[in-house]
């Protein structure tokens, strides 16, 4: 076996690690971390040193790592067809079933499922389809697209553009001129600390009005959201948010996309965070949770209404000019497949429900009144912990003051793994479905001490 500090030297010199501080890591700065083994909710590295991962990778690993039925469906898979393309009509019993069970699950207006790899390249794909309906229609100045600040919906050019984070347009010349940003519904930084959410939703509202006019509604294609911000700091909408944003956007002939790459499947404690918020999406974006990341797979699941004008569109023009060599990989769809059953044997999204909500309510009772602890929110297999320098005065720590990787190093020490979400002062977690109470409470507790050891 290969000794550690081969492999950190090896990793240093050849390895671009993604979402990294570059120099940091070439100068030794961070760890190399070599992730050996898991069984469900721990991860173990060579060492030895198990570690309860509250975050599920990136909070993808919804069934728990070690299920020997997906494993044993990918080997499968691979044993008998490892590969054909889905071009043309093509496609394998796995993606064919895949394809069925999305749509089962997906809202009833819902029609087809494009495959894709990642969250990424699915909403690449959903700004595509976008653009070709509107110029089926016969309306090709209708284009832009309207996404939130703190909304995280990938990296690619236009990904990277619909994602509201700083971080992730700086010195890459984004966003892009067609992507445009509006208000984050983020009720706890409101600027005015009298507003109350009623008022709070209805200013997003405003704001939203506020950029069609300016814009003009007939230049503006689409509005993209995740039901729940994620990577933006685990927000959870005020209540009446997605109501009201809809009808401002039916009123504008505006396409709705719900991202549900992290809250699909299950997360929220329901299927959807759609139909969990009463959103009527024209298209749905699903990867992680659709495969648990046994293999990378997304998709686009596409409504009726869409599917219509992309068939006129295909009559007119051919066939359309959209396609990856790996669409609906068939090791990917063998994953889905066996993810999906074992969601359902397992109940395992009831539990998503249940301790998810246990764990709020720990975490709530345990740090809730903690001087700087500023908020506590989540819903489902969510929570978020935000720190704050003064709570009464509600004064807010700056992301240099990286709280959130010390109090996330702190549990780190004791063997938990939360996420320092990238603003730097909120503490996030997104653990597997399979979660115990038991396992919770560990999480809560070690949180705590976390939390004492920083401030
Ligand atoms: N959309 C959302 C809501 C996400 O959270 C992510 C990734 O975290 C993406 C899209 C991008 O997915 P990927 O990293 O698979 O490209």
């Amino acid at each position: 076996m290969l000794h550690n500090d081969q492999l950190s030297q090896w990793d240093r010199e050849n390895f671009f690690h993604p979402s990294t501080h570059l120099a940091q890591h070439a100068r030794g700065e961070t760890a190399t971390r070599i992730i050996r083994t898991a069984s469900g909710c721990h991860i173990e590295d060579r060492e030895g040193n198990k570690l309860l991962d509250a975050f599920a990778g990136l909070y993808c690993v919804n069934v728990g790592y070690g299920r020997q039925e997906i494993a044993e469906a990918i080997a499968d898979q691979a044993r008998e067809l490892a590969y054909y393309h889905a071009y043309v009509g093509h496609g394998t019993e796995a993606s064919v079933t895949l394809s069925k069970m999305i749509l089962d699950r997906a809202p009833d207006h819902m029609s087809k499922v494009y495959f894709g790899l990642g969250g990424s390249d699915a909403n690449e794909t959903n700004v595509k389809l976008i653009w070709y309906y509107n110029n089926i229609l016969g309306r090709p100045e209708k284009k832009k697209i309207i996404s939130r600040w703190r909304g995280y919906h990938g990296s690619g050019l236009v990904t990277g553009s619909l994602t509201g984070l700083e971080l992730f347009h700086k010195k890459f010349d984004l966003p892009l001129a067609q992507v445009i940003h509006t208000d984050a519904p983020y009720y706890f930084r409101r600027t005015d600390a009298a507003q109350s959410e009623d008022q709070f939703v209805a200013q997003c509202v405003a704001s939203l009005e506020e950029l069609i006019a300016r814009e003009g509604a007939d230049t503006i294609a689409a509005f993209i959201g995740e039901p729940v911000l994620g990577t933006g700091g685990i927000v959870p909408p005020p209540a009446g948010y997605w109501d009201a944003i809809q009808a401002v956007l039916r009123k504008h002939d505006i396409l709705l996309v719900a991202d549900e790459v992290v809250t699909g499947f299950g997360r929220l404690g329901t299927m959807f965070g759609s139909t969990h918020y009463g959103m009527t999406p024209d298209i749905i974006t699903i990867a992680k949770g659709l495969t648990s990341a046994y293999a990378p797979l997304s998709g686009s699941i596409v409504s009726d209404k869409i599917w219509k004008v992309l068939e006129q569109g295909t009559d007119e023009n051919g066939p359309i000019g959209h396609g990856w060599t790996y669409s609906a990989h068939p090791i990917g769809a063998a994953a889905g497949v066996a993810n999906l059953k074992l969601l359902d044997d397992l109940n395992l999204i009831s539990n998503a429900g249940s301790v998810g909500a246990y764990l709020n309510q720990t975490m709530q009772e345990a740090l809730g009144d903690h001087p700087h602890v500023g908020e506590i929110r989540g819903e489902g297999m969510l929570c978020a912990v935000e720190f704050v320098k003064d709570r009464d005065s509600r004064t807010f720590f700056d992301a240099n003051d990286k709280i959130g990787p010390q109090i996330a190093a702190a549990l780190l020490a004791q063997g938990v793994i939360g996420r320092a979400m990238p603003q730097g002062d909120i503490l996030g977690f997104a653990p597997p479905f399979c979660l115990t109470k038991a396992e919770a409470d560990e999480v809560v507790a070690k949180t705590v001490t976390a939390v004492n050891t920083v401030f």
